[in-house]
């Protein structure tokens, strides 16, 4: 495949994320037998990756999205605010966080205070994209699909300024396109 002028490498192609998302839902099905977890998408670059990860989880769930910003263009301004709250109550259930990426850890940090309050019976995190290199809070993680070195990544859910969503794959985008 030729790629795109504004990115310079594929981080993972679709069959890279076909494969890690085959295998974080296995792992999740094995995990919840007998429980009905409430996945909660953050939104919006968790849209795709939940999307695909439901179909390979194989039991009873239900899902539930929030819409959460800690982001203005691609530097963190530490500060979350809550766009769009959960539909519905999280007391005393079994509640599993679908992020896109964790970097500096500051939206799941707040997020996961705010469900504990909510009075959930259990809280786990499933994240396709591990950045750590630039974490300023702990997290911890139960499910991690991959971890990638710093960089810039947009495409299946991953934005900047709202675009690029659609990529089918995950890219590395050149700096000169967001700097
Ligand atoms: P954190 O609060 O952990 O610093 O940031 C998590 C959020 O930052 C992600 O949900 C995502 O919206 C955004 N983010 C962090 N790194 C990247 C990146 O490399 N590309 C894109 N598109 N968004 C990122």
């Amino acid at each position: 495949m030729s790629l795109r002028n504004d990115i310079s490498e594929i981080v993972l192609s679709e069959e890279d994320i076909e494969r890690i998302v085959t295998h974080l839902g296995e792992t999740i099905t094995k995990d919840y037998e007998g429980k009905t977890p409430i996945m909660v998408g953050l939104l919006k670059g968790s849209v795709l990756f939940m999307g695909d990860l439901i179909k390979k989880i194989d039991a009873h769930l239900e899902i539930d999205f929030m819409d959460v910003s800690s982001y203005l263009g691609t530097k963190s301004t530490g500060e979350v605010q809550i766009l769009k709250d959960l539909s519905g109550s999280v007391d005393g259930r079994h509640v599993l966080i679908v992020e896109d990426i964790i970097e500096t850890g500051t939206t799941l940090n707040s997020i996961i205070d705010l469900i504990k309050y909510r009075n959930a019976a259990s809280i786990e995190i499933v994240t396709l994209l591990d950045k750590p290199v630039n974490r300023k809070l702990h997290v911890d993680v139960k499910y991690i699909g991959t971890e990638i070195p710093d960089g810039f990544v947009v495409g299946y859910g991953l934005d900047f300024d709202e675009k690029y969503r659609n990529l089918p794959y995950i890219g590395l985008l050149k700096p000169e396109f967001y700097s």
